[in-house]
């Protein structure tokens, strides 16, 4: 079951012609946008369903610098400073809050790990601290677990994925971005190699540029286009409760071993279970498996492996079709995986277990999500090198929601050859390629 997310205006008929034409209309796409008309650029969003169907509103809402990979911390921080502008900006309400964030453990051995993370973030200035059992039970009043030590995060926050997408995507309108809901990107074409047009299931764009934001659906696009891109994607359960008592004090979720959890808007918690997940055996699976290997072994026990569906539909098939015909985007609109019921249910459990005031509070809702990764963790934010026009910004591998705001934004610098927001570097598609891929880091 999909969880709500707020509805924005389609514009029903296509441009000629754009500055830039983005595919899909996620956290990525509708930043990118917003950053492209601000600077006065014609922009179309095409998104094969609604703005925000995906990943980008089944998040956990968590905005954070604390546990990202150190290549990422530059990008991280411009995200959370843009995120502070948003509301203003737009004069809409995207949820988000500077609540600070933690983490818990009863196992003293996972604290050395925070020190070095927070030693090697030094530079960064992150504030994190680690909070002793005492300092634990005065920010978490309701809890009855015994953790011994907690990872805090002060300039962390949430921020309402039923909302923010959506609330940027109509800032991105208002400044002229032209935003096309229910229509699919087939493919595009090229004029002595760059992009010349591209073409949706209700016509062509003429344009120089694209911007592939399709979050799980990118690697298969850009294999149409005789482009490689190794991307994975983890199956994950979350669950919303009805209005509940506030817990905690100083911060807008806590992540523990049993369950995480977010204090919503609507004063409910969106509550799932950190490390799990679902990977799914896939003919692109297998064509990258070498790739994430290290980044499976690392995350270890929390991923199951399966044979299912997804074998033979959704992003990760090898299905093929021409741009005349219907493509396998046209065939899913919105991605909505079946939450794990039984894990679902473990969650809560041990949610309710650790604060007695979640007894008797019912599951709202439940729904599932499908986490698009890289195999070092990081994502591509990049211009193709052997395809010129060709921009890519996608494989945030669970981190994408906060960073999203940074992410469209600097996407959008390289397709105008503006100054960077920050160094892309560390996002270039050809470290894939050329050795240079960033060791899998799975911090907190
Ligand atoms: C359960 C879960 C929990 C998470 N928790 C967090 C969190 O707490 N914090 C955090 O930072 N991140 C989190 N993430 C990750 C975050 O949600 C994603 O990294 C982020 O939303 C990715 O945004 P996106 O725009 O790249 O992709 P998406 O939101 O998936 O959007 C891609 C869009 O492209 C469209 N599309 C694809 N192909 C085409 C095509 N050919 N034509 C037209 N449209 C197309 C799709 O329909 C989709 O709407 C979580 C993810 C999940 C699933």
């Amino acid at each position: 079951m999909s969880p709500p997310v707020d509805s924005v205006p389609s514009d029903e008929r296509l441009p000629e012609r754009a500055d830039v034409v983005i595919v899909g209309g996620g956290i990525i796409g509708v930043s990118a946008a917003y950053y492209l008309a601000r600077k006065g650029h014609s922009v179309v969003v095409v998104e094969k369903g609604r703005i925000a169907g995906e990943q980008s509103s089944r998040n956990w809402g968590w905005v954070r610098q604390q546990g990202r990979a150190l290549p990422e911390m530059p990008l991280a921080m411009a995200s959370t400073d843009l995120w502070g502008k948003l509301d203003g900006e737009l004069g809409e309400e995207t949820g988000f809050r500077r609540t600070g964030m933690m983490v818990v453990t009863r196992d003293p051995a996972e604290v050395a790990n925070w020190e070095d993370m927070l030693e090697q973030k030094r530079a960064f200035q992150t504030q994190g601290r680690i909070l002793n059992a005492a300092e634990l039970r005065t920010m978490l009043p309701g809890t009855t677990d015994q953790w011994v030590a907690g990872l805090y995060s002060p300039i962390d926050g949430v921020a309402e994925p039923s909302k923010a997408a959506p609330a940027i995507a109509r800032g991105a309108r208002r400044l002229g971005a032209v935003i096309v809901q229910n229509c699919a990107v087939r493919g595009w074409e090229t004029s002595a190699g760059a992009v010349s047009a591209v073409v949706t299931e209700r016509g062509t764009i003429r344009t120089d540029a694209v911007l592939c934001a399709g979050g799980a659906w990118t690697s298969m696009l850009l294999r149409h286009q005789g482009i490689s891109l190794p991307q994975a994607g983890v199956f994950a359960s979350v669950l919303r409760t009805q209005a509940a008592p506030q817990v905690s004090e100083g911060t807008g979720g806590v992540g523990s071993p049993g369950f995480s959890f977010r204090r919503r808007l609507d004063g409910g918690y969106s509550v799932a279970m950190r490390g799990t997940g679902r990977v799914d055996i896939t003919p692109q699976g297998i064509r990258y498996a070498a790739d994430f290997l290290p980044l499976l072994i690392k995350r270890g026990r929390g991923l199951s492996i399966r044979v299912g569906r997804s074998f033979f539909e959704g992003p990760e098939s090898l299905r093929k079709w021409r741009t005349d015909g219907i493509s396998p985007f046209e065939v899913t609109r919105v991605l909505d995986p079946v939450p794990d019921k039984k894990l679902i249910a473990k969650t809560m459990g041990q949610f309710q277990a650790a604060f007695p005031a979640m007894k008797g509070v019912g599951i709202a809702e439940t729904w599932g999500g499908l986490i698009d990764s890289m195999p070092d963790a990081v994502p591509v934010i990049s211009a193709i090198d052997k395809a010129p026009g060709c921009y890519v910004a996608t494989g945030f591998s669970g981190h994408g929601f906060g960073l999203g705001p940074a992410g469209g934004r600097l996407a959008a610098d390289l397709v105008t050859g503006d100054v960077p927001i920050v160094d892309p570097t560390p996002f270039r598609h050809g470290r894939f390629f050329d050795g240079t891929r960033h060791p899998a880091t799975v911090w907190v």
